[in-house]
């Protein structure tokens, strides 16, 4: 039977080894999201996020400007942020609308505020392997394999995906610790048999269930980082998920198939349960961090 990496437990190893970190500040760790607009997925996203932040005892605001909001006003928003001294960690909640300029509100959280480890300064850090908050969801990924004790040293690791928040950051987090690192995106040839090279694969694409058997060696770690919301009453069928699909009339489903990937990996992360819950669990570390460096230096 392959082993299933749970992010639940992984999550709650990482917020109990924040608490008494939060104890010993002389006052609590300070979260300021800003949400734009009302997309339904990000204001779900937010309230976990608030809610594990007042479960921990981390002060937690929401600023929630309007969909219409320009990039300057959104820049202003930013800048009082970065100026207030109880706060000690900004996220910006993705997606943002069409009119805003992503890299110039992004560039214009403080690096030292910086919860999602985004800014070119902290990239810089990431790549030159220096401490800085990390881009959470890779972040996570480390963390579950150091729980489960699934060794990177020398082994193969494929990252299929290359954005900046997924899956550029994993790959260098896995150069960091020592494997051998394979990157694929839209443009790789012979994309299922670079995969089935994988000691560890992790599937950062955001298409449902591509990543089928012929992706998978027998024995490997299959981490799925992808979330896709499922409308077809035959593909959810297909999926193994007819069930959910009844009661919900949709599911969600990563990018790996996951009926393949029990028969074919050793070991493998399940949309929902795995990845999802360790990017929460890191966006705490890294608020609690900013804080503790914050608030040593005053
Ligand atoms: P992006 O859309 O930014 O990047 C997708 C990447 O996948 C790109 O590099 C793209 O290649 C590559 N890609 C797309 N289609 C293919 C294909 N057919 N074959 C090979 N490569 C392909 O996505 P994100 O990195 O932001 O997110 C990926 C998935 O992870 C999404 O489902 C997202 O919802 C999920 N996610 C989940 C999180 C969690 O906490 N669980 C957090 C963040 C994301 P190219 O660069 O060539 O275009």
């Amino acid at each position: 039977m392959p082993q299933i990496l749970d992010g639940a437990v992984v999550r709650d190893r990482i917020l109990a080894d924040l608490r008494p970190r939060i104890q010993r500040l002389v006052r609590p760790p300070g979260l300021a999201v800003v949400l734009v607009g009302h997309d339904p997925a990000s204001e779900i996203y937010v309230r976990t996020k608030t809610r594990t932040c007042t479960e921990l005892g981390i002060y937690s605001e929401r600023s929630a400007p309007p969909d219409s909001v320009s990039t300057e006003e959104l820049l202003e928003v930013i800048a009082d942020l970065n100026r207030r001294p109880e706060i000690d960690a900004i996220l910006v909640q993705m997606p943002l609308p069409k009119q805003v300029d992503v890299r110039r509100v992004l560039e214009a959280v403080a690096p030292e505020k910086d919860a999602d480890g985004f800014h070119p300064i902290n990239v810089g850090y990431l790549v030159s392997g220096r401490p800085a908050p990390r881009a959470c969801t890779p972040a996570g990924i480390m963390e579950m394999l150091r729980h489960y004790r699934i060794q990177t040293e020398g082994r193969n690791a494929v990252v299929l995906g290359r954005s900046d928040i997924v899956g550029k950051p994993m790959a260098l987090m896995l150069l960091h610790a020592h494997a051998t690192v394979t990157v694929c995106h839209s443009r790789t040839v012979n994309l299922s048999e670079e995969c089935r090279r994988a000691d560890i694969l992790v599937a950062a694409i955001g298409k449902p269930a591509m990543v089928t058997s012929d992706f998978i060696a027998p024995g490997a770690t299959v981490i799925d980082v992808g979330m896709n919301r499922v409308a077809d009453r035959l593909e959810a069928v297909r999926l193994g998920k007819a069930e959910e699909f009844e009661r919900k009339g949709s599911v969600l489903v990563g990018d790996v198939h996951p009926l393949d990937v029990e028969h074919a990996a050793a070991a493998y992360t399940r949309v929902p349960g795995g990845v999802g819950p360790l990017t929460i669990g890191m966006l705490m570390s890294n608020t609690v961090m900013l804080s503790e460096q914050r608030q040593s230096q005053h």
